[in-house]
Parts: structure tokens; C-alpha cells; sequence
């Protein structure tokens, strides 16, 4: 499933080729995406300038002029650019042709994504009530201080609500409880401030890592083939029930935490 990472790096690829030009034509192929894609969307969109690719959460925001075309990858979406547009493979539902000879290409097996046009981003239920994000200096110690007391869900839980901070997957979330030494289970509520402060450095570091890490692997988003890959980290925890802990040797444990696969290293994130 595309995370953040994959959807930010989506973004900085896709950006510089289409920002400041025109949608020439919009083509629906197979609109039966997570909600359809409404017939009247190539009407809504086709003549108007993207003025700018920016990122809420896990959805890619094309702002156009008078309306932003909002595009979320779902479990198995991927937007390939082509400037000789190949034939059709299964699977490639939408084309969006610009007036400088690029095409984006949005391709989904399973369908789960979505591509909506949204006039008013402030009331689209959508966007409205999601966290802030992750690099964004509203998501700071005193934040999640703040927003934890008194809560009994554990931390891992809490930090993968959207209403908390968005874009931090249970990948994400293992790793960063793990670089702040935090034990998953752990209720919200009694996690120090210090250790939240940890967690807030480690959210952006794991993060920061993949995305560049994703960067570097997908050099070119331009008629390349294939899907982007997963950018894997080299994981701490995540996946390594039984193998020793990276820092201190100790096995690592293997549990389930709100039905997701958590992991940690019972030394190093002590209770
Ligand atoms: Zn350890």
C-alpha cells in the first residue's frame, strides 16, 4: 500500500512536468475506483491550468485554477508520466493529457483509490479533521503531550489515528516507537514528555529516510516502466520476530496490537 513516503515522492516526480500547464483532455477509461469518478469531472477539469502538486496526508492535491482535482492512491494506485503514451495495459483507468504532450497515467488493480474534484478543500469531509503533518511544526512535543493525556489507547494506536498525526503507517509507527524507546503497548496517556519528544524526532527521521530513500530509487518518473517499488528501510523491528535487536542483541518480540503487527525489542523499549 502506497504510505507517505511513496505518495510524497509521487508528488516531487510528478510535479516539475506538470505544474503550469494545461489539462488538454481528461479520459475516464474505468471510473469504478473507491467512489466512482464522477462523469462530469473531464467537464470540471479539462482547460484549467495546474498551478501546483501539494500533499495532505496521503492524497496528492492538484491545485488547479478555480478547484483542486484530489487523487489518493488507495492500496494500489501508481501515476506514471509518458510522453509517447503506450497502449493501454489492464488496469490504466484515467489519462490526463496535457497541453505539452505529457500524459499522466493512473493505473489501480484492486481500485481503491480515488479521484474526486473538490472546490472547497476547507469543507471537504475528506480533509477536514486530519492531524497535522508530520514535518509540520504544529506536530511538536507539547502537541502530542497535549493531545495524549488521559488516554488509555496505547501509543502505537494513537499514532496511527489520522486525528493525532497523519501519514504514519504501522511500519512507520514500529520504527519510530522503536528509535524512541517506547514500548508500542504502552497507554498514550503515560508516555512521558521527554520520550514524546523523542518520538516526535523519530516520526520525521523514519520518514525522512524512506522518502529519500524513495527518491533515489526512482530517478525517473518519465515513461519508466514497472510500479514504484516499496522504499524499504532497513527495518529495526519491523518483520524481525526472533532476531536479535540492532543495538543490544536481544531477540525481538513479535505482538499484535489493534489487530496490526507490532514489534519491539523488550530491552531498549522498556516499560
Ligand atoms: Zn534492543
Amino acid at each position: 500500500m502506497p504510505e507517505l513516503p511513496e505518495v510524497e515522492t509521487t508528488r516531487r516526480g510528478v510535479a516539475p512536468h506538470v505544474v503550469g500547464h494545461r489539462i488538454a483532455r481528461f479520459v475516464i477509461y474505468d471510473g469504478r475506483l473507491r467512489w466512482p469518478v464522477p462523469h462530469s469531472l473531464p467537464k470540471q477539469v479539462e482547460g484549467r491550468k495546474i498551478e501546483a502538486v501539494d500533499r495532505r496526508s496521503k492524497y496528492l492535491l492538484f491545485r488547479l485554477d478555480g478547484g483542486t482535482l484530489l487523487v489518493h492512491l488507495g492500496m494500489t494506485g501508481s501515476l506514471r508520466l509518458h510522453r509517447d503514451t503506450p497502449p493501454r495495459r489492464p488496469h490504466d483507468h484515467i489519462d490526463i493529457a496535457l497541453d505539452n504532450g505529457v500524459t499522466l497515467r493512473y493505473h489501480d488493480p484492486r481500485r481503491f483509490g480515488a479521484m474526486l474534484w473538490v472546490v472547497d478543500e476547507d469543507r471537504h469531509p475528506l480533509l477536514t479533521r486530519l492531524g497535522p503533518e508530520p514535518f509540520d511544526p504544529a506536530f511538536s512535543a507539547d502537541y502530542l503531550y497535549a493531545h495524549t493525556r488521559g488516554r488509555r489507547a496505547s501509543i502505537k494506536v494513537t499514532l496511527m489515528d489520522n486525528h493525532a498525526v497523519v501519514g504514519v503507517g504501522n511500519i512507520y509507527a514500529n520504527e519510530s516507537l522503536f528509535r524512541a524507546g517506547i514500548r508500542p503497548a504502552t497507554p498514550a496517556g503515560r508516555v512521558s514528555r521527554p520520550r514524546l519528544s523523542c518520538l516526535v524526532e523519530a516520526v520525521r527521521e523514519v520518514l525522512a529516510e524512506a522518502i529519500t530513500k524513495g527518491g533515489s530509487t526512482l530517478r525517473d518518473f518519465v515513461d519508466s516502466r514497472g510500479e514504484p517499488g516499496s522504499f524499504q528501510l532497513d527495518y529495526r523491528v519491523y518483520g524481525r520476530e526472533g532476531l536479535p535487536c540492532r543495538v543490544c542483541r536481544t531477540p525481538i518480540r513479535a505482538t499484535r496490537i489493534g489487530q496490526r503487527a507490532s514489534f519491539h525489542c523488550p530491552r531498549c523499549q522498556a516499560r
